[in-house]
């Protein structure tokens, strides 16, 4: 039976602007973007003046902009008005505050840069798609990602407690003409090993090879490095290699690298037993070349007349 208990609709709590102080009074939204129209919900201090004491008066207001989380694929953008205030005794003038929605001259809410950081992390997106589907530059999404991925570790001093399964994994970080630029991508899979929550990111280390992630297992502390069980990685053998020069622990393929490696090897098998049967390459139409995407799909997934392969 179903016991969804509904409340009505409120574009605050669906886009996340009722944590971040903001309070959605308009909306603007076409085909191509969504513009929410915001207002910080009051504080009572805002209005006085924090040199002298006195009471503000207002003075006017001003728009911020900050891309938010894209909504149904579109890039959200919040049209922020704040109020002005201007001190009558000192003239000091203020702006009502916008530290809970994002960091001081950001050009991202705090939303839009966990939305970022999952979306490069997690489902492995590349920086330029992040920031086409939020509507900014490469560089400011570039930076922004950067900066929070740093923001929490640094702020964080216990990020490294119990942890006891490792994860390690390379991200195209940017493609230039020169060649990709790596980074070494390092998150504790503990909570996810004991089914207790969600992976959590522990380091992001520019470039990609042994010795990165050498140095990094290098700067932890013996204590830490001896706690640790299992290693999870790609196919790449230089994290493997630094895993058993380092620590005591066992290196696992990730999930995700197992299956690759074995639609791999389904592949070859495939296109050497059409060589051996035709002498050729797979062409179109070849009831060997047509199965190709059915033998790299997991048996209860594959439908109708194609089980019989
Ligand atoms: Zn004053």
């Amino acid at each position: 039976m179903d016991k969804t208990i509904f409340t009505g609709p409120d574009l605050n709590t669906v886009c996340g602007l009722d944590g971040m102080g903001l309070t959605a009074v308009g909306q603007h939204v076409t085909p191509k973007e969504a513009v929410l129209a915001c207002k910080v919900v009051p504080d009572p201090q805002e209005g006085w003046c924090r040199e002298c004491g006195g009471p503000g008066t207002p003075a006017g207001s001003l728009v911020r902009r900050l891309a938010h989380i894209p909504y149904g694929n579109r890039p959200t953008t919040l049209h922020i008005r704040l109020r002005r205030f201007r001190c009558p005794d000192c003239h000091r003038v203020w702006t009502q505050d916008l530290t809970a929605a994002c960091e001081p001259r950001a050009k991202l809410s705090r939303g839009a840069l966990r939305w970022a950081l999952i979306a490069l992390v997690v489902l492995k997106q590349s920086v330029s798609k992040i920031a086409e589907q939020l509507n900014v530059a490469w560089n400011t999404a570039n930076t922004a990602i950067l900066d929070e991925g740093k923001r929490p570790l640094i702020d964080d001093p216990t990020r490294f407690d119990g942890v006891r399964v490792l994860g390690v994994d390379e991200h195209v970080w940017r493609h230039t003409r020169r060649g990709d630029k790596y980074v070494t991508v390092i998150i504790d899979l503990t909570p996810v090993y004991d089914g207790t929550g969600t992976a959590r990111l522990l380091d992001m280390v520019e470039g990609r090879s042994k010795a990165v992630f050498k140095d990094w297992l290098q700067s932890r502390l013996q204590a830490w490095r001896d706690q640790i069980e299992v290693v999870a990685m790609d196919g790449f053998t230089g994290f493997k290699t630094a895993t058993q020069e380092e620590l005591n622990a066992v290196a696992v393929l990730d999930p995700f690298h197992v299956v690759r490696l074995g639609g791999d090897a389904v592949t070859t098998t495939r296109q050497r037993v059409q060589q051996e049967l035709h002498g050729h390459r797979g062409r179109k139409g070849e009831p060997l070349y047509m199965a190709r995407q059915t033998l790299l799909t997991g048996e209860g997934l594959v439908v109708g007349e194609k089980q019989s392969i």
